[in-house]
């Protein structure tokens, strides 16, 4: 069997580098609107010691506007350039192809337990709508990992210590390891898998398209992660 453990802490390890990367052009960015303003010649009452981001600026203060200007920029445009990387990335996919191997109809897994998603899918959400009509909560993970020994230890090698995840098959997978239904199987099926940082099995024939897609999806998604932490402080 595959050194899971190895390979999970090797990616663990690539996208803290790669976090680190991300931050300091998240902050270049920012930087960028960072007023060219000397504080000494300002009558404005006020206490901050050294202008940062985060920091409280009284009314009327040029850096205020900074934190503006920065928010809207990192939201629209920079946002907007990471959503065509992304496209970009999806349109590579389409180089490559399923090879009817049958894990990922086999083995499923959301963090959501099978009531969340009954109640989100009556709430109208449509992935869990899709799941629910055919994925089927396992029993136990002793079954799934009788069932997908490898791939179910690649997830949980990829788990985090104190992550909680359901494990699901589906009901259409006929004894031939094919979709019995395949003319009316949900988007869900036709669309797996949505994003590069999934962990797929070793027989997946989109494994190369993850592999070579990997770190471009792990840099939006870290940049993306942190534009939500500045949106946060400073929305
Ligand atoms: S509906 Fe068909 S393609 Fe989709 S998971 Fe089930 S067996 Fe696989
Ligand atoms: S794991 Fe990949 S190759 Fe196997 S059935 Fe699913 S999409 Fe196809």
């Amino acid at each position: 069997m595959a050194d899971y453990g190895t390979e999970a802490e090797r990616l663990k390890e690539e996208y803290k580098v790669i976090f680190t990367e991300a931050a300091k052009v998240i902050r270049h960015e920012i930087d960028k609107f960072k007023p060219d303003y000397n504080c000494k010649i300002c009558s404005i009452p006020c206490d901050v010691p050294k202008p940062d981001i985060f920091s409280m600026f009284p009314p009327r203060c040029p850096y205020e506007a900074w934190q503006v200007k920065a928010l809207s920029y990192l939201t629209n445009e920079y946002s907007a350039k990471l959503k065509v990387s992304k496209k970009s990335i999806m349109e590579k996919k389409k180089d490559y192809h399923c090879n009817k191997c049958g894990e990922c109809c086999k083995l499923a897994i959301s963090g959501y337990s099978p009531m969340q998603l009954k109640q989100r899918a009556i709430r109208g959400d449509k992935f869990a709508r899709e799941f629910t009509s055919i994925y089927i909560p396992y029993d136990s993970e002793e079954m799934v990992e009788a069932v997908c020994p490898d791939y179910y230890n690649k997830l949980k090698n990829c788990m985090d210590e104190d992550e909680r995840l359901y494990f699901y098959y589906c009901r259409k997978l006929g004894a031939d390891n094919l979709c019995s239904d395949y003319e009316n199987r949900p988007d869900i099926c036709k669309d797996f898998p949505r994003n590069p940082l999934k962990i797929l099995p070793d027989t997946c024939g989109y494994l190369p398209w993850r592999e070579s897609a990997n770190k471009l999806a792990m840099s939006i998604k870290a940049r993306e992660d942190l534009i939500a932490f500045y949106k946060e402080k400073l929305g």
